[in-house]
Formats: C-alpha cells, sequence, structure tokens
C-alpha cells in the first residue's frame, strides 16, 4: 500500500436540473459557498458548480452537474443514497430552527452511532443529511452566508451507499486502507484509520438484499471522490488500484487532477489529487462570480456563454447578517387566488401561471402599509428575488413584499423581442398573474399608489408591460434590465397617465438579452405618460442586478412610500 493514506473524501458530484434552484438552495439554503461556475468538461454546453467551504478545501466539495431537461432519478441499490455534512453538536437546533424558516422539510432521525441527523432533500431530491457531532472540524465559513460561523456547515461528514451485499465494496475499500469501524442493524461503517478526523472519512454501507437498483438522473450522486495528498501519492495509489480493478489514466480537470474506477457494486469512485486546487485560476476573493473555463475551451467562451442559461448569485454580505431579523427571511406562502380549483387545474395549458406558488416577506399583508411585487427573471426563482427584500427596505418596515414563482422558471418562451404571439398564451397568463397579486394587495385595503413593481430581466419586462397596460399612479416601477415588450420597429406607445409615479430604468450596456435602445425608448415612452423617470446605463455590467443597482431601488421605495399615502 502507498505510503501516503488515502483520508477522507474529496468531493461528491451529483446530478440537479435547474441550474438556478441548486445554486439558490446550496449557497442560500446550506449556506455553502459558490467556489466554481465551470462547465462539464466532457460537455462544455453545460455547467459544472462547485460549492464548499469558503476556501473550497478538500473534503467540503459537492459538485452539480445542473441539466435542465434531466428527468429524476430514483435512489437505489448500487448508488450513495445519502451525502452527509458535518455540524457541530451545538448547532443541531439552529439547523433545525433555519430549516423550518426556509420551509425546507427534513426528519430528525433516532440517534445513529454517536450522531444526531437531520435528513432533507434538495430541490431535485437529492437527500442530504446534517450529521451533529461533538468532534466537527473548525470552520472556514463561507463568507458570503447569513448562517453565522459557529453554525458554519463543515464539510463532509461522509456518504451512505445502498448495496445488495457489501463483501466486494468492502473487499475495494480495504485495498484503500480503509476499515470497518462500527456496525449498527444493516448500516456497516468504514473509515480509514490514518487520521479518524477528517472530513469525509465515514463510507456507510446500507446492506438490503431486496433492494432495487437505482436509476440515474436528477439528484442522483453521479460518484465520489477520495483524497489523494499529491501527484506522487496519486500515481503509487493508481498502481495499487489497477492491481484490482480497471481504473482511467490521470485525467486534468484544472482543480484537481483525477482517475476513476468503478467499484464492484455499481459506485463510480474516483481519486482527486489537493492540488492544485480552485484558486488556480481566479481569487479566491471571488470564487465562482464568473464563468471560468479551462485553457482548452477559452477560444470556445462567446460560443458557450450564449448557451449556458443566466443565473445569479446572490451574495448575502455580514452586514445582512448580524442585522437581518429572522423573520425578514423568506416567510409564509400564501395559496394564489385560484388555487386547488380543479378547473383552474384543467386550465393550466391556457393560463401556466395562474396556479404558481406565491412566496412572501417582510410585513404581512393585512399588518402592511405598502407592497412590493417581485418578478423573478428567465431561470430565475421567487425564494432567490424575495432575498433582495432585505436590502430594500429595513427590516420590521411596514412593507409586504410578494414574489410569484413563474412555471418552468420562465415567464414566457422567446425573447421580449419576439412577435408577441410566439409568446402566448404565457406572456398574457404572466400579466394576469401579476394582476391577480396587484387584486390581492388592493383587496388588504393597500392602494395603487403604495404599490411598487419590481423585477429583473424577464421580470422588469413584465413589470414594465404590466404598468404601462395598466396605467394609474403606483408606487413606483423598478425595472432592471428590462423594457417593454414587443418586437423592434413595432409601436409600443400606450395612451394614459402615470403622472406622479416613479420609474427606474437601470441597465447593463450591453446585455445579451435587452439591448440598450430598447431601455431608453421604454424611459422615453414612460416619460410621455408622465412618470418620474430615473435612468441608468453601466457599461459592462454583468446580466445580474448590481449592489448600486439595489441602492437605486431601495431609495425609489424609501422616497415613494415616505411621499404618498
Ligand atoms: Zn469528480
Amino acid at each position: 500500500m502507498p505510503a501516503q493514506p488515502i483520508v477522507g473524501l474529496h468531493h461528491v458530484t451529483a446530478i440537479a436540473s435547474d441550474p438556478q434552484a441548486n445554486l439558490d438552495f446550496y449557497t442560500q439554503g446550506l449556506g455553502l459557498r459558490f467556489v466554481k461556475r465551470t462547465v462539464n468538461f466532457d460537455d462544455p454546453g453545460t455547467y459544472h458548480f462547485y460549492f464548499g467551504d469558503d476556501a473550497g478545501s478538500p473534503g467540503t466539495i459537492l459538485t452539480f452537474f445542473p441539466w435542465p431537461r434531466a428527468s429524476r432519478g430514483t435512489a437505489g441499490a448500487g448508488e450513495v443514497t445519502h451525502t452527509a455534512f458535518s455540524i457541530p453538536a451545538a448547532s443541531l437546533a439552529y439547523w433545525e430552527q433555519r430549516l423550518v424558516d426556509l420551509h425546507i422539510p427534513f426528519t430528525r432521525s433516532p440517534r445513529r452511532f454517536d450522531e444526531e441527523v437531520l435528513t432533507l432533500a434538495d430541490p431535485d431530491g437529492m437527500k442530504i443529511e446534517l450529521v451533529a457531532h461533538s468532534k466537527a472540524a473548525t470552520a472556514h465559513p463561507p463568507r458570503f452566508s447569513d448562517v453565522p460561523a459557529e453554525h458554519a456547515v463543515r464539510g463532509f461528514f461522509g456518504v451512505t451507499m445502498l448495496q445488495l451485499d457489501a463483501t466486494e465494496t468492502a473487499a475495494t475499500l480495504a485495498f484503500m486502507g480503509f476499515q470497518q469501524i462500527a456496525a449498527e442493524g444493516n448500516r456497516l461503517r468504514f473509515a480509514s484509520p490514518a487520521d479518524s478526523s477528517a472530513l469525509g472519512n465515514h463510507i456507510d454501507i446500507l446492506v438490503d438484499p431486496q433492494a432495487n437498483f437505482g436509476r440515474s438522473g436528477a439528484g442522483s450522486v453521479h460518484h465520489i471522490a477520495f483524497r489523494a495528498a499529491n501527484d506522487e501519492s496519486h500515481l503509487e495509489w493508481r498502481t495499487t488500484i489497477t492491481e484490482h480493478l480497471p481504473a482511467t489514466e490521470v485525467l486534468d480537470r484544472e482543480y484537481f487532477h483525477s482517475i476513476y474506477f468503478r467499484e464492484p457494486g455499481g459506485v463510480l469512485f474516483e481519486l482527486a489529487t489537493d492540488n492544485p486546487g480552485f484558486a488556480i485560476d481566479e481569487p479566491l476573493e471571488s470564487l465562482g462570480e464568473r464563468l471560468c473555463l479551462p485553457p482548452w475551451f477559452e477560444s470556445r467562451r462567446p460560443e458557450l456563454e450564449q448557451r449556458l442559461a443566466p443565473i445569479t448569485l446572490h451574495k448575502i454580505t455580514s452586514a445582512a447578517t448580524t442585522s437581518s431579523a429572522p423573520e425578514t427571511a423568506i416567510a409564509d406562502r400564501v395559496p394564489p387566488p385560484s388555487a386547488s380549483s380543479p378547473t383552474s387545474m384543467k386550465d393550466n395549458a391556457s393560463d401556466p401561471h395562474a396556479n404558481g406558488e406565491l412566496y412572501r416577506a417582510g410585513a404581512p399583508l393585512d399588518q402592511a402599509t405598502a407592497a412590493v411585487i417581485l418578478l423573478h427573471g428567465r431561470g430565475g426563482a421567487a425564494r432567490d428575488i424575495l432575498t433582495l427584500s432585505r436590502a430594500l427596505a429595513p427590516a420590521n418596515s411596514p412593507i409586504a413584499f410578494l414574489a410569484p414563482q413563474a412555471a418552468n422558471s420562465a415567464w414566457y418562451p422567446q425573447s421580449f423581442l419576439a412577435d408577441r404571439e410566439t409568446n402566448q398564451p404565457f406572456l398574457d397568463s404572466a400579466l394576469a398573474r401579476v394582476h391577480s397579486i396587484v387584486d390581492l394587495i388592493l383587496a388588504a385595503g393597500i392602494p395603487l399608489g403604495r404599490i411598487v413593481l419590481a423585477g429583473f430581466s424577464q421580470g422588469a419586462c413584465l413589470a414594465t408591460e404590466f404598468i404601462a397596460t395598466h396605467p394609474a399612479r403606483y408606487a413606483g416601477l423598478i425595472a432592471w434590465t428590462g423594457g417593454l415588450i414587443g418586437p423592434p420597429d413595432s409601436n409600443l406607445t400606450h395612451s394614459g397617465d402615470l403622472a406622479g409615479t416613479p420609474a427606474l430604468f437601470a441597465s447593463s450596456d450591453p446585455d445579451a438579452w435587452v439591448p440598450w435602445p430598447r431601455v431608453e425608448e421604454s424611459a422615453k415612452i414612460f416619460t410621455a405618460m408622465g412618470a418620474q423617470v430615473t435612468l441608468r446605463r453601466y457599461p459592462d455590467k454583468p446580466h445580474s442586478v448590481s449592489g448600486e443597482e439595489i441602492e437605486l431601488g431601495r431609495k425609489l421605495i424609501e422616497k415613494a412610500l415616505t411621499s404618498t399615502k
């Protein structure tokens, strides 16, 4: 056996569907850091996301291939069925409360060995465990997270595989230096004795001779990678492994070097080096903020960026950590007006957004004196844009924030510049959804003059279009990268009076989805309708909402809601 032992997991790689939902869950839910935004090296038209601790340390890295059209997998034998993170014993109550606050269902298992275990599922149904125990490692807490440092996820505790029979998998683990250290019921626990406190050093096998085989898909673990200390040890281990099982050559994965081999029970194993790590192609301070490509794909960057769905990374600042009261976090959802009626369900094809979820934050509607409707962009999520509520208004302000979720994460399928008919019935359904939320707010006694419509990208276009087609005195419009909807050279003017309505149009130029001339044209039309327009152009800003744009939105809300009744 090579001199340097394999100690614990390096990373776990799984399959996801919607990239934005995946990004939001692991950063804003579990509080991990988004340490790398790159592409699948074997399929560069799709993303490869990496989440981890602040530095992206080996033993903390959970990675995903988000394939938007992936169908859901079925867990079963020959697969890793549970991926476990380590949390301190004293953090169990914090995490239970956080999951309740975030509406993430979970179960608390009876004590397993010496640990308390919370089990939850990610948006694709992948089973995640939070294992609370007294030996959790020191934290390298992610810098953009609202999880207090002392409660931060520490990295992996380990994984659980389901097997019909443990014999051959146990033999594989044995030649890798892992020994069985415990058993409880049909659960066998293996660990490397070289460093009992290493991250991800618990490999459990659940034995069930009756189990069905799993089917890989969204929510399935694709492979698990163990740690090799350096390249020399990596090569020595390759020699050892190939005495037992076929293994690949060493592959350059840019952030580590890898060999892959399948253990006889069916789980794909990888051995990955600690070097060179995630700071090889971008600074530690800004990990994950831009698309990183390996040198061999750099020449294809424009094409690949075009093919990848835009995503929004929200960096929660430490200020938000200290000032945000728990009740300003994602709060209740109310049923949409037409939910649970069989006729409206039947109507889904003609009114696809009618039954979408409505998420709320801030003051409850019946106690609020003003309301902000937040509309997410294509590929976005209501939960995600709702987190802006914390930056847009002080905690405990009497403002209700409402964010509807688009069916399949898009308000309409084509560009907002396309022939309107090609976006039907989605566009009309989206406008009707906004209408129903405005009605809900009006029914709570809040007048139009106290309602702000705000949105990003598709959501900004929707907000702009709604106000232009339902002209009145609103508390305001916030259009972050968006404008009126319709083909170029069509007549976008609307009759009607917006007198006194503040309207913010802020956009990047150039922007891949929203051309600047359309933003300017929309601002002009709003001015002609009597709105008080603020127009801001940001050269070469990424397709996202910047801190400055959030601040402009905050000021608009503050001003609008102190100057009107
Ligand atoms: Zn891997």
